[in-house]
């Protein structure tokens, strides 16, 4: 039987690059019943359309992020019509390459509204529940550029940093409570947003940086995550797991 066959799994930005392939993961190879958290409708909806094609259990609930009142409602919703989520992956983010002295105050605030503040309503919402239960994991997903600053990344390193001191802050006070709270820090990976990060001839030039000499997949990303979601993680709270082919070690 698939580990996580009673377990609920909400996984934001699961409309795209890597938050659907670890929605695909946990649905198809571990059982779990998937929220699809996404502010893109469409795309939502298909994830998990092709997620109930292949025979997994899946549910989308539309939402923006950025916006607190619209988390409260989504977790809500949730709540009622799936139960409460043993398993969260915060997934979705936001990234853009703006020099220092550039840097808009209204770009700052929409990153840390959806890449900290939103992981910290949605892990305080869900960890009542884990705790009356006695088991959840909660995996965030941050950054190398939240452990080693790059040009143009002000704004979202920043983010990533703070949200592995999240991470950290969660996992102390969770961990008596059989709650894991961990992160990944995935290095330059094949998906839309790095398209739009790394455009053009400064994709070689990323490339010719990275030991393994290649961009990750999204699966790469998501066998980390199913690990850190999974019971065979259970002694493992508080860590940052690179998965960058060896960038942060060189
Ligand atoms: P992606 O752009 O393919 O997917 C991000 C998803 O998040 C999209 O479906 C988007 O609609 C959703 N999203 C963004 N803002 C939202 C909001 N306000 N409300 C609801 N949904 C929202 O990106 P990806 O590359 O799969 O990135 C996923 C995560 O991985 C991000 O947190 C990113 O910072 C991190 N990451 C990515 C890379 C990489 O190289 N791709 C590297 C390191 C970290």
């Amino acid at each position: 039987m698939p580990q996580h066959s009673s377990r609920i799994a909400l996984i934001t930005g699961a409309a795209s690059g890597i938050g659907r392939s670890v929605a695909e993961r946990l649905a198809l190879q571990d059982g779990a019943m998937v929220c699809i958290v996404d502010r893109e409708a469409d795309a939502a909806r298909e994830a998990a359309h092709s997620i109930e094609a292949a025979g997994g259990r899946a549910q989308t609930f539309v939402a923006d992020l950025a916006d607190s009142a619209a988390v409260q409602r989504m977790l809500n919703r949730i709540d009622a019509e799936i139960g409460m989520p043993d398993i969260v992956i915060n997934n979705a983010g936001i990234a853009a390459t703006i020099p220092v002295l550039d840097y808009p105050l209204s770009h700052w605030q929409l990153t840390m509204a959806v890449n900290v503040t939103a992981p910290m309503l949605i892990i305080q919402h869900v960890l009542r529940g884990m705790k009356a239960r006695g088991w959840g994991r909660v995996v965030n997903v941050a950054s190398i550029s939240g452990v080693r600053a790059g040009t143009g990344r002000l704004g979202y390193g920043t983010s990533k940093a703070a949200l592995l001191a999240l991470t950290r802050q969660f996992a102390v006070e969770a961990a008596e409570w059989g709650v894991t709270v961990n992160a990944v820090a995935p290095g330059p990976i094949e998906t839309p947003m790095v398209k739009q990060m790394h455009g053009g001839s400064s994709t070689d030039i990323y490339r010719d940086m990275m030991p393994m000499r290649r961009y990750g997949a999204v699966a790469d990303i998501a066998h980390a995550i199913a690990f850190l979601a999974s019971e065979n993680s259970g002694f493992i709270t508080g860590e940052t797991l690179a998965v960058d082919g060896g960038f942060l070690a060189s």
